[in-house]
């Protein structure tokens, strides 16, 4: 991507001092930023598809923003996902037929998360996010709706994804729609410093440059992006003890700054057993094998040649199901019919590129690549069919047929969906309730809408709180920022 310096971002440098400690993120008390500061009304850390999000809003209702990058390239989780935003009621949708609501996505959501979602921001992110996806688009993202099959939890189609369905696709186009709206991206700059005063309002940041050096920026409102905790080991052996030893298919820069500054603000922090796993990881080439092809028919067997869950439930707990397993992994089992599915996914293409593709012309070369007992997986294979539900209560349309096909996966962390909590408004609380005047939060940074569990994550909750979350943190700081220019 191109970096663009903003002139009050470059003119920063005249306030540089060098980072005395080398420290992690921190809170710094102060009534005024250092003197030569340069000011912009609206900071944001992070640049991915929340921050990105966030700046197209504000430039379109007129303000200026400097998103804050830590890589020299942008690119976050959101450009290593696979870019299929839930959104509901788009003008997409409807051109297409799709009756949908943002209060059937709502029950959709929480029906996932067995009510436990915190419910204002059920209702906010399915509300914005719709409207979002058609902002985008008047801005010349070309999306599509997904079409040929559902995935689980969703009652329509609703997964709105560019052409090439990859992150990385939607991660170029977010850059270049914000950049073209007006939006600075300053890459190289590792924010380590929130600055407020005593009354907490924040004034403004200091981040690091790659030579050590700190600068400062001065803000009204500053707007934190920068997703969860997944590249930190530290925090996921302290949150997440499931996942401590799963492979983090997400960002490592993503070192859960935001809950740091957090917990030495005293904010609140929610949601935080909340996570997406999956149990799709091709292993050892290390890609997502898309959970598209078990729900429409392919299943799991562990090293031993048995099934051991009901794969429709979801990937994100499938994660922990597959880690369960003798050696932590499992195999993906299908036929051609499903092959030609898996093979319309990029991530697929690669895995496939890079030998992870088994092909057996029947059960026993099958059971012989896998390393199980042949009889053993005739007998899992058999039970799948037409007919009543299995010991797991899933039920099949068809069995599988010989050519078989297989992949190796394991189960990995995706993204972490616990952090600060935030009002409907995307406002950071205070662990008494209270809002912070001016300082928000979004996408990773937040807590998410999947509660407090693993099983809670409902298909694309990581890119409905970035995106929904970034459009609703940039109405607020609008909305905020024009009523404090009218007093
Ligand atoms: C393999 C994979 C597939 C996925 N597929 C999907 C999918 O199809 N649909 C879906 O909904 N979700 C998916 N997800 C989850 C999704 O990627 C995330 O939920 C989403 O990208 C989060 O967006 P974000 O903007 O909050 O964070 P990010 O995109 O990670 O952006 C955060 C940015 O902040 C920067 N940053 C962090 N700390 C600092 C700091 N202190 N100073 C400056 N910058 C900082 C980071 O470098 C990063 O660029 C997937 C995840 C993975 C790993």
């Amino acid at each position: 991507m191109s970096a663009h310096t903003s002139t009050a971002a470059s003119a920063s440098a005249d306030a540089a001092t060098q980072n005395p400690d080398n420290s992690g993120p921190r809170v710094v008390r102060a009534a005024h930023m250092p003197a030569e500061a340069p000011h912009v009304p609206v900071v944001i850390v992070g640049a991915g598809a929340c921050g990105l999000t966030a700046a197209v809003r504000l430039r379109d209702a007129g303000l200026d923003c400097v998103l804050l990058e830590r890589d020299s390239m942008a690119s976050g989780s959101t450009a290593l996902s696979s870019g299929f935003i839930p959104a509901a009621g788009t003008r997409l949708q409807k051109s297409l037929g799709i009756d949908d609501s943002s209060e059937a996505f709502a029950q959709d959501i929480q029906a996932k998360a067995h009510g436990e979602a915190a419910p204002e921001l059920v209702r906010a992110y399915s509300q914005a996010v719709g409207p979002a996806i058609d902002a985008l688009e008047q801005h010349g993202i070309g999306f599509e709706v997904l079409d040929g099959f559902l995935y689980p939890g969703h009652r329509v189609r609703r997964m709105h994804a560019l052409p090439e369905r990859t992150g990385a696709a939607l991660m170029a186009r977010l850059e270049q729609v914000a950049s073209a709206a007006g939006a600075d991206v300053l890459t190289d700059a590792l924010v380590r410093e929130l600055w407020l005063t005593d009354q907490d309002r924040v004034i403004g940041v200091g981040y690091q440059r790659p030579d050590g050096r700190m600068e400062h920026l001065a803000c009204d409102a500053l707007i934190l992006a920068c997703n969860g905790f997944g590249g930190n080991t530290g925090m996921v052996g302290e949150l997440l003890p499931a996942m401590r030893q799963a492979v983090f298919a997400g960002h490592v820069g993503n070192d859960g700054s935001a809950i740091s500054w957090g917990r030495e603000l005293g904010a609140r922090l929610a949601d935080m057993g909340g996570y997406q796993g999956h149990g799709s990881w091709v292993t050892p080439q290390g890609a997502l094998m898309s959970w598209a092809v078990m729900m429409e028919g392919a299943v799991q067997v562990n090293a031993l040649g048995q099934r051991f869950h009901d794969e429709t439930l979801g990937y994100s707990e499938a994660a922990v199901h597959v880690l369960d397993q003798p050696g932590g992994v499992a195999w993906n089992v299908f036929d051609a019919p499903l092959l030609a599915l898996a093979r319309s996914f990029p991530d697929f293409v690669q895995a496939e590129e890079a030998g992870a593709l088994k092909s057996a012309p029947d059960l026993d070369t099958l059971a012989r690549l896998i390393g199980c007992d042949a009889q053993t997986l005739i007998d899992t294979l058999a039970a799948v069919g037409p007919g009543e539900a299995d010991a797991w209560g899933r039920r099949f349309k068809r069995p599988l047929e010989a050519p078989y096909y297989a992949v190796k996966v394991t189960g990995a962390l995706f993204h972490t969906q616990g952090g600060l909590d935030i009002d409907a408004q995307c406002r950071v609380l205070k662990a008494d309730g209270a809002a912070l005047p001016n300082l928000l939060a979004a996408g990773g940074a937040a807590r998410g809408v999947s509660g407090n569990a693993v099983w809670g994550y409902l298909s694309g909750n990581g890119l409905l709180s970035a995106v929904g979350g970034g459009w609703v943190a940039a109405g607020t700081v609008a909305s905020m920022l024009a009523a404090d220019a009218a007093a």
